[in-house]
């Protein structure tokens, strides 16, 4: 694509911001919760959204269809209908009273490079398809990606039956039936999927969960890699509930205590880890609490649960938080006299976002004078494509106040960056 060319697609992408804001001003108001949105997978309001979205697609002419799990797919043909397609886009569901952009930037995006792409007349090589995924968010199921797994035939199905989402305690085989969708026909073998043979790559949009673009003063990023973790979803310390005035010290099997010390060397661990080297690395401890039937400001706290949450880009540094917790966990109990219930350890290893990718993406930025930062990102569903064989990147929009919150804050200005971003690697890969 020439230089020329490349400036008549980014302003094809920016004169079809106007369609963009109606979609996002529309989802929105159909899933407005108390504060933000809400968005449970496989609901009437993430069903609008897709909804929405495959009736915007049908007016602009292109091909809109769901899978059998309620994935859409608005597609640009392609000369070469049989060649593998190049996909772009992301997840329409949020968390609870989440952010709105989280997800449905990306389905969006796709679309709106989509309308660009015909705006100016060009059709690719290879058919051009934008997805918008289901239930990319763990809140509703209890696990991530759902949608993009069930594509891409990563996924038991036996999760269609022993999932319930969150809200309702309804299974996912169910809830697929409420929308219309044969949860059935997921379980034949020959169901359709995405594969290498029918897909050369995946570009992810979304926002920036994190500070690091608004502190640059940069509009978009081009991320490396895809943070794994190393996670306790249920974990919980056992004492004694003693009297908090009659009981000396020694006696006491205090669990508050004894979690907060863990808690504590953790993060000593984790600040050495920082100072030896270690890139990217993230610890948080987001549950901590005493059991409100039996805690009292004059007990001794016989029992506290807690989560732990490591994230880093290497699978060393993963191991050692590991090793560091099992360590740390023994040595406390038995100076304590406490026991510790890790519960069940589970994880995700990093996920490099794919070299020849990232290169595409940063020169089709520089080629329309759109500059990029680059850093680790957090999990999305382009790493459930990488791991599946289709070859992934991501584009990150700057995004004020972090997300999973109502207050995120993208600006239209951004995301059109961003989308010209996007539309100007698909016109490189789809030529
Ligand atoms: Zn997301």
């Amino acid at each position: 694509m020439s230089a020329a060319d490349g400036r008549a697609l980014r302003a094809a992408v920016e004169a079809r911001l106007p369609l963009a804001e109606s979609l996002f001003d529309e989802i929105r108001a159909a899933s407005a919760a108390e504060a933000g949105v809400t968005r449970p997978a496989w609901s009437a309001e993430d069903h609008f959204a897709s909804e929405r979205l495959a009736d915007a697609a049908g007016a602009l002419g292109l091909e809109a269809a769901y899978d059998h799990a309620g994935n859409l797919y608005c597609t640009l043909s392609g000369r070469d209908r049989s060649a593998p397609a190049v996909l772009t886009g992301s997840h329409t569901d949020s968390v609870p009273t989440g952010g709105h952009y989280d997800g449905l930037a990306g389905a969006v995006a796709g679309l709106i490079v989509l309308a660009a792409f015909r705006d100016i007349g060009w059709q690719p090589e290879c058919d051009v398809t934008a997805i918008a995924t289901r239930a990319e968010e763990s809140v509703w199921f209890g696990i991530p990606f759902i949608g993009a797994r069930l594509a891409l035939g990563s996924l038991s199905h036996d999760h269609l039956d022993s999932l319930t989402r969150s809200d309702t305690g309804r299974t996912l085989a169910e809830h697929m039936a409420d929308l219309g969708l044969d949860a059935g026909a997921l379980r034949r073998e020959d169901a359709p999927r995405l594969s290498p043979a029918n897909a050369c790559a995946f570009l992810e949009l979304h926002i920036e969960q994190g500070p690091v673009l608004v502190a640059a003063g940069a509009q978009v990023a081009v991320p490396t890699v895809i943070r794994g973790n190393v996670r306790w979803p249920g974990a919980s310390c056992h004492g004694r509930y003693d009297h908090s005035g009659a009981t000396p010290r020694d006696h006491r099997q205090d669990t508050v205590l004894a979690v907060a010390e863990l808690v504590q060397g953790l993060e000593a661990f984790w600040i050495a880890q920082e100072e030896s080297g270690e890139p990217d690395t993230v610890f948080t401890v987001g549950k901590f609490f005493t059991d409100g039937a039996h805690h009292a400001m004059t007990k001794v706290p016989g029992r506290c649960d807690f989560t732990l949450n490591f994230g880093g880009t290497s699978q060393a540094f993963l191991d050692a938080c590991r090793a560091e917790v099992e360590t740390r966990v023994d040595e406390i109990a038995t100076r304590r006299r406490v026991a510790f219930d890790l519960g069940e350890c589970v994880g995700a290893p990093p996920a490099p976002l794919d070299t020849a990718l990232r290169a595409v993406l940063e020169e089709a930025a520089e080629a329309i004078e759109i500059p990029t930062q680059s850093f680790a990102t957090v999990g999305h569903d382009a790493a459930v494509f990488q791991r599946a064989g289709i070859p992934a990147a991501m584009v990150l929009v700057r995004n004020a106040h972090g997300s999973h919150n109502p207050d995120e804050a993208m600006t239209l200005e951004d995301f059109g960056a961003g989308a010209a971003v996007l539309a100007a690697a698909i016109a490189r890969l789809a030529a």
